[in-house]
């Protein structure tokens, strides 16, 4: 029994591709189970291609699977839709099964509306998906009514079986890092929150199921030996027991993997204890949800978050060299310029260094969702247009586009115009064992606005005098390649070449193995037509390819004045 799992293509183009680039972490625990159980499973990431692409044509042919699990989110399901009756048409025989949020919340749509999908996994989905395997295999249609978690058609009709219990040994799951390489990894299932806005409690329950650090740790370590070392660790609160994150962080140490990864968390689930253990492991970023500076705002969302917890959690994530980044949602009901100015105002003082601004968008499966088709007297029926989401200030009578765009911009401009002074209020602990770890928080920071994705921007003002504060902070700290470079780099684009040469070799005495140093000092050097001294440089790169063209300009510039090499 071949068996694909597909993780489709998305309606729209995205501003943040990477937010949809790598398929939902249940794509790989179901893959892993049905592996462990001795199917053939392949996972295809099928995220950005073409849908009218021939490779799926020729992938369905050359595969010939006997059932395809689709991922589906809200956003790509006319992706999986049209992939399914592509697979139909090409083996009428195939099962085709949707799991995932969307299928979760939207499997009554989904079999009542398109033929091409035989079933729908409901919820949390590994054993679900194995047994309906099982039946399917064993050819016994009356079987299916004992798989519990699942929605199929009798006599043309949808139906849905019971609700399994929740798995209660996460453990029990094979690691699905024995298998497959991806970077989302999550600890922990479910949330206890109930914000108006998240599918997560009804997906998942609001009860906190938990994997053991050392499986955790064990899913790190295998991919961490198949070369990644960057992860998302990507619970909707991963804080929420601090005792047992420390000992993850303390086993991640212990075992000496060298890796950095980005956390989510509530604001009022942090302390500086945490903090110091998940930055010594490696945790460079938290996002928390923010969502709103209004408190109005805030308690119709449900969030259930007070602004002196949310200062206290920016204030201790960014003392111990974690970037806090906030997420906001605007366009909720009531949001007008004075919330907008709340939010505003909100930034200001808890000086994040990294936000995203979301529009406040109504998905099946949540309380805002339940809300907008009772006072609209929708149905479901609304997801058969050929649309990703619904946008909520499009169904509330006192918000319009204009007025939502133009808040988008205010906020985002106001925290734009505010960033350099936020990363110059940084003020990092004191604790003598983070002077390398603030070092380099410094200058990842100073990066970000020299040469990473603030540099890019118009909206940001004096990026590169910022980034030079904040390197130089760095060097206080402890000396830094990073820092090193970047000054001698920003240097060299204000074609002060001396100052530049200056720096680079005070790098180069305390990391004389740094070849991007030598690169840029050598092209300081050619910049003052010191091509011999440039020469010096690029010779000493132990990857010679890329100084290459610079040493060939050489030449032929010593060539031109006479001079013998
Ligand atoms: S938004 Fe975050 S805190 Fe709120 S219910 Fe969802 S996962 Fe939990």
């Amino acid at each position: 029994m071949k068996i694909l799992l597909i993780y489709p293509p998305f309606l729209e183009a995205r501003v943040h591709e990477e937010e949809i680039n790598a398929p939902p972490l249940g794509l790989y625990y179901v893959g892993a189970l049905l592996k462990e159980k001795g199917y053939s499973v392949e996972i295809l990431n099928w995220a950005r291609i073409s849908k009218a692409s021939d490779l799926i044509v020729q992938t369905l042919r050359e595969e010939r699977p006997n059932i395809i699990g689709f991922s589906i989110l809200q956003a790509n399901r006319w992706g999986a839709l049209e992939i399914a009756e592509t697979a139909k048409a090409v083996n009428p025989e195939v099962t085709v099964v949707f799991g995932g949020i969307g299928a979760t919340f939207l499997w009554k749509h989904f079999l009542t509306h398109f033929k091409a999908v035989d079933f729908c996994v409901l919820g949390e989905g590994e054993y679900p998906f194995l047994k309906l395997v099982r039946a399917i295999e064993k050819g016994h249609p009356k079987k299916l009514k004992s798989v519990k978690g699942i929605a199929f058609r009798t006599k043309g009709l949808p139906v849905k079986t019971a609700r399994p219990l929740p798995i209660k040994n996460l453990d029990d799951l094979p690691v699905p890092s024995k298998y497959f390489d991806y970077q989302h990894v999550a600890f922990t299932r479910g949330c206890p929150g109930n914000c108006t806005f998240c599918g997560s409690p009804r997906f998942w329950g609001r009860r906190v199921r938990f994997h053991s650090a050392a499986y955790f740790v064990k899913q790190l370590e295998y991919l961490y030996k198949r070369g990644i070392k960057f992860f998302y660790f990507s619970d909707d609160t991963f804080l929420i027991n601090k005792g047992r994150v420390i000992d993850i962080c303390q086993k991640i140490i212990e075992r000496n993997l060298q890796i950095s990864w980005f956390a989510i968390s509530r604001v009022d689930l942090v302390n500086e204890d945490v903090l110091y253990w998940m930055r010594m492991a490696g945790c460079t970023q938290i996002s928390y949800g923010v969502e709103s500076g209004s408190e109005k705002i805030r308690n119709f969302l449900n969030k259930n978050i007070q602004s002196d917890q949310i200062k206290k959690a920016f204030d201790l994530t960014t003392r111990y060299g974690i970037l806090a980044r906030a997420y906001f949602i605007y366009g909720s009901p009531g949001e007008n310029r004075d919330t907008i100015q709340e939010t505003i105002d909100l930034i200001n003082e808890i000086k994040p260094l990294s936000t995203i601004f979301y529009i406040l968008d109504i998905f099946p499966g949540t309380a805002l969702y339940d809300m907008f088709l009772k006072q609209s007297g929708q149905t479901d029926d609304i997801w058969l247009q050929k649309i990703e989401d619904i946008l909520y200030f499009e169904t509330d009578p006192h918000l319009t586009k204009r007025m939502i765009l133009a808040f988008g911009r205010e906020l985002r401009t106001a925290f734009h115009k505010a960033l350099p002074d936020f990363a110059d209020a940084v003020e990092l602990t004191k604790k003598e064992d983070f002077r390398e770890l603030n070092a380099d928080f410094l200058s990842r920071l100073a990066m970000t606005f020299s040469h990473g994705d603030y540099a890019k921007l118009e909206a940001i003002p004096h990026k590169d005098k910022t980034a030079k504060r904040l390197y130089r902070k760095s060097l206080n700290f402890a000396p830094n390649d990073r820092a090193y470079l970047g000054l001698g780099m920003i240097e060299q684009r204000e074609r002060a070449f001396r100052e530049s040469i200056a720096l680079l070799d005070e790098g180069l005495r305390v990391f004389p193995e740094n070849d991007q140093m030598k690169l840029c000092k050598g092209i300081s050097h050619m910049n003052l037509g010191e091509f011999q001294e440039a020469l010096g440089c690029l010779e000493r790169m132990r990857d010679s390819k890329q100084a290459e063209a610079y040493k060939q300009e050489c030449y032929k510039a010593l060539k031109a004045m006479g001079v013998k090499h």
